[in-house]
């Protein structure tokens, strides 16, 4: 017989098991889902009405039956950013909690207000864009209360965290990966490395100006590595569009860092020459009006390459956009509306020697 004690305390619950089956690996409980060793549910994290309306957060919780790390993957802060939530939709029905160890955490749809009103960049309830109001507010408006929710319910229960992005709804954009070469220390910074080689994308955008506060991290990665937990943001895909090579190499990126955590059997693929970016620049337009692009995702451009240029209304040319510096466009507006102080283009430039 199993005797269970269930105890609450400082908003953490706590399941032990005792009796001559006694369990070694507790129950997890996040949101509203309480998950046994072995086993795995889905739900919703309810994000209550304040400032404005309600939403909800579908998660899903897979409990591996061996004790491990928890890894959290956080699909869709940008809601108009469709193939890392399609990969978890894929990624979901794959994994066997009996084989597994340790726990994963899946954020379906982060934003569900800008998925379903099908938004870029800014929610349509508060114009606020989701991935720059971490660790969120409890009584916020709505993006804040689910960054609050997510910051409280996913990342301080991780060990690790995976971003996934692509590029959004307006973005023509090339696989890489964000990693923050600052935020957390000496450890993290290096674990933070190895999720980026396991993960598989060979461009790694090293990241020195996120921030260093826990209480103003900004960043769904950041609020990770801020508090001690490995993170990188990904970025497969963009336009739109539910290309399957992006999304399956999300979930080979995945699976890649569930080996190297030891959460699955077999080894990580890790990146045999990664492509280290030790300076990259978001482009953004000095004009609103409408963008016609010159160069494409991946190309190789020259300090002062025209890459593309704005017009007004009538056609008349009023802005152009020419490369900072030599490298390469990770990504570029494939759409042409633009407003003054929007990104146009990011261009990052590949390091010299291998790290
Ligand atoms: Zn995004």
């Amino acid at each position: 017989m199993q005797i269970k004690i269930v105890f609450r305390a400082t908003g953490l619950v706590c399941v032990l098991a005792l009796g001559a089956f006694a369990q070694t690996r507790a129950g997890v409980t996040v949101g509203p889902l309480t998950v046994q060793p072995g086993g795995r549910a889905s739900g919703m994290i309810q994000v209550s009405s304040g400032k404005d309306e309600a939403t909800t957060i579908p998660i899903s919780v897979i409990h591996g039956a061996k004790a491990g790390p928890t890894l959290a993957l956080v699909a869709g802060n940008h809601g108009y950013e469709y193939t890392p939530i399609i990969a978890l939709q894929r990624l979901l029905p794959r994994l066997d909690p009996k084989q597994m160890s340790g726990t994963l955490l899946l954020v379906h749809v982060a934003n569900m207000p800008s998925f379903l009103k099908r938004t870029i960049y800014y929610s349509p309830v508060d114009g606020k864009n989701l991935n720059r109001v971490y660790p969120g507010k409890a009584d916020g408006t709505v993006s804040e209360r689910i960054a609050y929710q997510i910051t409280k319910e996913i990342i301080e229960r991780a060990d690790y965290v995976l971003d996934i992005h692509c590029g959004d709804g307006n973005e023509s954009l090339r696989p890489y990966s964000y990693w923050d070469v600052k935020a957390g220390g000496k450890e993290v910074v290096e674990k933070s490395r190895q999720l980026a080689l396991a993960f598989g994308l060979d461009r790694i955008v090293m990241d020195s100006e996120r921030p260093s506060d826990p209480a103003q991290s900004v960043y769904c990665s950041t609020t990770a590595t801020t508090r001690g937990k490995p993170a990188i943001t990904i970025e497969s895909g963009g336009l739109g569009v539910t290309d399957d090579e992006s999304i399956t190499r999300i979930e080979r990126g995945v699976m890649s860092v569930m080996r190297l955590l030891k959460m699955i059997e077999g080894q990580p693929q890790m990146v045999e020459h990664p492509m280290f970016i030790d300076r990259s620049d978001v482009l953004r337009s000095d004009e609103t009006g409408i963008f016609y692009p010159l160069v494409e995702k991946g190309h190789t451009v020259a300090k002062g390459t025209l890459m593309g240029y704005v017009t007004d209304f009538f056609g008349k040319r009023i802005y152009e956009l020419r490369a900072p510096f030599a490298g390469e466009v990770l990504y570029i507006l494939g759409t042409p509306p633009v407003s003054k102080g929007e990104p146009l283009a990011m261009v990052g430039h590949v390091a010299e020697s291998d790290r």
